[in-house]
C-alpha cells in the first residue's frame, strides 16, 4: 500500500523517564525498524507554550512508516500525544529566550521477530528534554567538511525518511570530522559524487546574488520542516528560491551558505573544506542567514504575527 496504515495503539499513559522493557528479538533491535521525529516547544512571554508545525512532523512520520513497513499514528493522534507530553512536562519548558523543550517522538517495531520481517507489534512513544539555545550569544558560523568517502544515503535507500539507520550510517564520518575540529559533515550524492545533499542532521542552502538555492528532495535528502519553512519565509521576503541540483563547485562562488534544522534553526556556515581546500564565507554571519534566522525564530517564539498559522498553542 502506498498510504500508511493507521496504527491501533493501546494507551500506555505517562511514565517517568527511564529504561523501557524490550524483547531481545524486537524488530527495532535486530533490523532497525524505527523512526524518530524532532520538534521544539517554546515558552512565550505570556506563559503560553508554542509548537511549530507539529502536523508536518506527523506527516513525515507517516511517510516514513510506509517505507519502514509500520502502521503509524494519525496526524491527530500524533499532535495530541505531543501536546499531552509537553503539558505533563510544562515545568521543563525554559523561560522565553532561554531555550526550548526538545520533543522526540519514536515509532518502532517492538514485537518479536526472528527471521527478517516487519515486527508484528509496534510502539509509539515520546520523550522530552529541555535544551538551551544552539547559539548562546548571537549567531556563530559553523565549519563543515565535505565527505568524499562515506555517503549518508543512496538512491532507493531510506535517506528520505527519518529512520534510525540513517544516523548510524553517519556516526563514523561525523566522528572523524569532529576529531579534526570541524562542526559537521556535508554529504555529496553517491552517484555523481558532485551534488550537495545535506549535513548529518540539517539541510543546506547556498546564496548567490540574492538567489537562494537548496538541493531538491529526491529520496536521498530528508525533507526538513525548517527547510520547507525557510523556503516560504525567503520567498515572502522577495528572494528567489530554487530547489534543484546544486553542484559542489557552486560553493566556490557562493556569497553565503547556511544550514537549517530543528536543532540549529538557521546556522551560518563560516567555511567549507573539500579535498584539503578551504573556502571561507566572509568574516562573520551573512546578511541573508541573519535575516532568515531572525524571521523564523521570531515566528517560532511567538514574537511576530503568525499569518500562516504555523504555531500551535499547547494549553
Ligand atoms: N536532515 C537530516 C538528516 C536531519 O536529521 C534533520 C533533522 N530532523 C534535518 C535535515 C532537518 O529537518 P527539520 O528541519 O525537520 O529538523
Amino acid at each position: 500500500a502506498k498510504s500508511p496504515r493507521d496504527g491501533v495503539f493501546t494507551e500506555g499513559g505517562l511514565q517517568r523517564f527511564g529504561p523501557i522493557q524490550m524483547c531481545p528479538s524486537a524488530g527495532i533491535l535486530n533490523y532497525g525498524q524505527g523512526l524518530f521525529e524532532g520538534l521544539k516547544a517554546y515558552r512565550k512571554e505570556d506563559g503560553s507554550i508554542l509548537l511549530f508545525r507539529p502536523e508536518e512532523n506527523a506527516w513525515r512520520m507517516r511517510t516514513g512508516a510506509e517505507r519502514m513497513c509500520m502502521p503509524s499514528p494519525t496526524v491527530e493522534h500524533f499532535v495530541d500525544a505531543v501536546k499531552n507530553t509537553v503539558l505533563a512536562n510544562k515545568r521543563w519548558v525554559p523561560p522565553p529566550g532561554k531555550g526550548s523543550l526538545y520533543i522526540r517522538p519514536l515509532l518502532m517495531g517492538s514485537g518479536a521477530v526472528l527471521g527478517l520481517a516487519p515486527a508484528p507489534e509496534y510502539t509509539f512513544l515520546i520523550f522530552v528534554s529541555p535544551v538551551g539555545n544552539y547559539f548562546k550569544e548571537g549567531l556563530a558560523p559553523i565549519n563543515l567538511i565535505v565527505e568524499n568517502e562515506f555517503h549518508r544515503a543512496i538512491p532507493g535507500g531510506t535517506g528520505g525518511v527519518k529512520t534510525i539507520g540513517n544516523y548510524a550510517a553517519v556516526l563514523k564520518a561525523q566522528s572523524i570530522a569532529k576529531a579534526k575540529g570541524y562542526s559537521d559533515v556535508l554529504y555529496l550524492d553517491s552517484v555523481h559524487k558532485k551534488y550537495l545533499e545535506e549535513v548529518s542532521s540539517c539541510n543546506v542552502f547556498v546564496v548567490k546574488d540574492k538567489v537562494i538555492s537548496t538541493p531538491a528532495i529526491k529520496g536521498t535528502i530528508l525533507p526538513g520542516i525548517t527547510r520547507k519553512s525557510i523556503i516560504e519565509v525567503a520567498q515572502s521576503q522577495g528572494f528567489q528560491v530554487e530547489e534543484r541540483l546544486v553542484a559542489i563547485d557552486e560553493l566556490l562562488e557562493a556569497d553565503e551558505v547556511f544550514c537549517t534544522g530543528t536543532a540549529v534553526v538557521v546556522s551560518p556556515v563560516g567555511s567549507i573544506t573539500y579535498l584539503g581546500k578551504r573556502v571561507e564565507y566572509g568574516d562573520g554571519v551573512g546578511i541573508v542567514s541573519q535575516q532568515l534566522y531572525s524571521a523564523l525564530t521570531s515566528l517560532q517564539m511567538g514574537l511576530s504575527e503568525d499569518k500562516l498559522g504555523w504555531t500551535v498553542v499547547v494549553d
